[in-house]
Formats: structure tokens, sequence, C-alpha cells
């Protein structure tokens, strides 16, 4: 049988942008403060910080980055406490925590969770209907892998 989870209405977002990529996703923060301070919002450190001050939002701050803050969301999602995840990440520059990046964009998938990487598409995603209704995420279905012979 298929599994699924319940988004609640408030939901909860994780906020992520590269430095080269922070001045944006200001812009697009304040841009959206309504809608955002209806949800409960999360950022990696230097990214949760920045949005606070500007929108008067509270925001639980993880670590940066670098230090272990995109793992922290990594594992936030892999435990159902985060749903939705808005990432700028800088396409132009080779970061030194890369495999970090790389594995919270990869659990993002495992789990179906609703991500945006740019600007246009987190517009989309905030602009939705769903974003302020209950929603059913359909859970991929791992019993096979979990249940593999080894
Ligand atoms: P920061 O981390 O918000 O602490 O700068 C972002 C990142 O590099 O993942």
């Amino acid at each position: 049988m298929q599994q699924t989870k319940t988004l609640q209405k408030r939901k909860r977002i994780a906020l992520i942008a590269h430095d080269h990529k922070k001045a944006e996703m200001l812009e697009w923060a304040i841009y959206n403060k309504t809608v955002l301070s209806r949800h409960e919002l999360y950022g990696t450190g230097t990214t949760g910080k920045l949005i606070e001050e500007h929108l008067d939002t509270p925001v639980r701050k993880l670590l940066s980055g670098p230090l272990g803050g995109d793992q922290q969301i990594g594992a936030m999602v892999a435990e159902g406490k985060l749903d939705v995840i808005i990432f700028f990440w800088d396409p132009m520059e080779a970061l030194p925590h890369d495999p970090d990046i790389k594995a919270l964009l990869r659990l993002g998938v495992v789990w179906n969770i609703p991500m945006a990487s740019n600007r246009a598409s987190a517009d989309f995603l905030l602009t939705s209907p769903l974003i302020h209704q209950e929603y059913e995420v359909i859970l991929p279905d791992y019993s096979q892998y979990l249940g593999r012979k080894v």
C-alpha cells in the first residue's frame, strides 16, 4: 500500500542561500514576506540570520552550511521534520562543502520534498495553493530496498 505523509497548512520551510545568492534570496524573501511569515522558517546560520533581521520574522537557525548546517537540514528531511526546501545554490562556484550540498539535494529527492533551487521555482512554489493547504505527500516505497538480501 502507498505510504503518505500529511503536510500541515503551516509548512516547515528551510531557507538556504550560498554567499553569491544571498542578496537574491533576501530580495525574494522580502517580496514574499507575508506568505513566509505564515509558516515555520528554518535556515542555515548566515542565511537564517539575514532573513530574520530583514523580515522581522523568527527563523530557527541551524549551523552555517559549511559547518554542518546543510547536513542538519538533511537529517531533518530524513526524519520528516521539514516540508519544503528553498535552496539557492551557486552554480558558478566550487564550494568546500560540495558533498554536503549534494547530500541535501539528494535527500530532498529521496523523501519527495518540494524543493526550489532558483527564484522562479521558488515563486511557483510559494504561489501554489498547496502552500496553504494540507497536502498528502506520497512517500516513495523503499520496502524492497529495505528487505533486500545482503
Ligand atoms: P550559510 O550557509 O547560510 O550559513 O551561509 C549556506 C550554505 O553554504 O549552505
